[in-house]
């Protein structure tokens, strides 16, 4: 299938020729007929697979088709709702890139920056709004933004409004728009909630369900490192010495850990940056354009700072830390690898995050390959759910046993592997019963990612509550900067 096929106007086209997008990618291939049939969409879809192009490129269609009988100056024609900033300046640039020969205009608003220059640009005129829903808010009630001729409203990434604690903002926003139009609502995953929410914004709406192409099987090379927890610093100099990592993005669980890696990393005449919500919306920018210009070799970042953040050709993702949610682990490996690129995601695991381990391997369907071989093994961290603070992590067995120290990939039944499964709690399955690595992983739908959710929720009491003041720390802490 060509964008010609799917009936793009020649101007569309030619912007795509020029991104070199050569054919639509599935979603694409769905969404845009749909939109431009001019019926309400529900898309169960993550960012990846192209979805910001499958609601743009029909926006631009149907306002630039629509143009000559449109009143002489400005409105905003076309809203899209996204929770955070980094999401809401690249969909902006997207909006830029492809309709850069319609002559359509659009402006981004978002908090934890000056309102000025968005009011400015606001006052200049725009067909096209992305907004993230605190700002939006302000903005609607200071005047500076009238909906009243909206004509197509996108919300994306729902489940992430609501998780981030958004979703009665965006119910106000919804209040206030005009009932004739046209809506499109994306989201990962459907929970009750994210259901019910659809139902109140869309009519008659064709859902369509996309599943990303095995991001963790086929694109991406996964390995992982047990190494406790002192010696992770280390280990990631050690990792970055290989000249092959051009560039790295690094996950860490919490904003003021990304700041202590990033200060070590430069320390060890490794230049990086962090990147999380406690930076100003310049200093975000800033370092991500360092990284994409490759000034900064290494961006340490947070799940909720890196979310959507889109990079060219990113060689490699370190998750720092396991994410205590499988979901994240697929979405951070998901940085590297895109639009059918191959990548390499490295994970350090210590004997604390084991549990959160054992719930990716579930949602994965394969266990990660395990990289014994290395100056920081942790015999501890191999051993399932040790004591918080395991006499064995400081035992001399963790410092470097190799001075080559050349990480070699493990074969299966490893001792660390096959040892790891020998102690493993019942609940784990066999390796003989598990899917074997030729299989897709099945479960990063979204109904078994629900399911996976549930499961989840009765297996560690530990992993839950912590889970729990995280989210309540970070639904605080998100509140009122968007
Ligand atoms: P998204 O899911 O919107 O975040 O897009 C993921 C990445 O895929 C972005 O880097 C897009 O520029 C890229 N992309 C989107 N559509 C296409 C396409 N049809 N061909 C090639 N790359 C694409």
């Amino acid at each position: 299938m060509s964008f010609k096929k799917i009936n793009l106007i020649q101007t569309l086209q030619k912007s795509l020729a020029e991104e070199g997008y050569i054919r639509p990618t599935p979603i694409q291939n769905r969404a845009i007929p749909i939109i431009l049939s001019g019926k309400d969409l529900l898309g169960c879809a993550q960012t990846g697979t192209g979805k910001t192009a499958a609601f743009a490129l029909p926006i631009l269609q149907i306002l630039s088709n629509k143009k000559e009988g449109a009143p002489r100056r400005r409105t905003i024609r076309s809203l899209i709702l996204t929770p955070t900033r980094e999401l809401a300046v690249q969909i902006g640039d997207s909006f830029t890139a492809y309709g850069k020969h319609t002559g359509l205009k659009n402006v981004v608003v978002f908090g934890g920056v000056k309102q000025r220059l968005q009011t400015d640009r606001l006052k200049a005129g725009v067909d096209i709004l992305v907004a993230t829903p605190g700002r939006l808010l302000d903005l609607m009630e200071q005047n500076y933004i009238i909906l009243n001729h909206l004509e197509l409203f996108v919300l994306d990434e729902a489940d992430r409004m609501l998780d981030m604690g958004f979703i009665n903002d965006v119910k106000k926003i919804i209040s206030k728009l005009p009932s004739k139009r046209q809506s499109l609502f994306f989201s990962a995953t459907m929970p009750d909630e994210i259901v019910k929410l659809a139902k109140t914004i869309l009519v008659n709406p064709v859902k369509i369900e996309i599943t990303p192409e095995s991001p963790t099987v086929e694109a991406i090379k996964q390995s992982l490192y047990y190494v406790a927890r002192p010696d992770k610093k280390n280990l990631l100099i050690h990792l970055l010495k290989d000249p092959a990592i051009v560039s790295a993005l690094v996950f860490t669980r919490t904003k003021h850990g990304a700041d202590i890696v990033a200060k070590v990393l430069n320390k060890a005449n490794i230049l990086s940056e962090a990147i999380h919500g406690n930076k100003s919306q310049n200093a975000r920018q800033r370092a991500l354009n360092n990284f994409k210009e490759k000034k900064t070799r290494v961006l340490v970042a947070t799940d909720i700072a890196a979310r959507g953040i889109d990079i060219d050709e990113l060689s490699h993702v370190i998750n720092y830390e396991i994410p205590n949610i499988p979901e994240t682990y697929v979405h951070r490996i998901g940085r590297t690898g895109r639009a059918g690129l191959g990548g390499v995601a490295i994970s350090f695991c210590d004997g604390e995050e084991r549990a959160f381990l054992k719930d990716i391997n579930k949602l994965i369907a394969i266990p990660i390959p395990l990289i014994e071989d290395h100056p920081y093994v942790s015999d501890a961290a191999a051993i399932v759910n040790p004591k918080p603070s395991s006499n064995k992590d400081k035992q001399p067995n963790n410092k470097p046993r190799s001075s080559s120290g050349k990480p070699r990939q493990a074969k299966g039944g490893s001792r660390t592997e096959k040892s790891r499964s020998e102690k493993s709690s019942a609940s784990e399955k066999p390796r003989g019963e598990r899917s074997s690595a030729s299989e897709k992983p099945k479960s990063i739908k979204s109904g078994t990612t629900e399911k996976s959710r549930n499961d989840r929720s009765g297996a560690s009491e530990k992993s839950k509550s912590w889970r729990k003041n995280k989210w309540a720390r970070e639904i605080k802490s998100n509140r009122g900067k968007s």
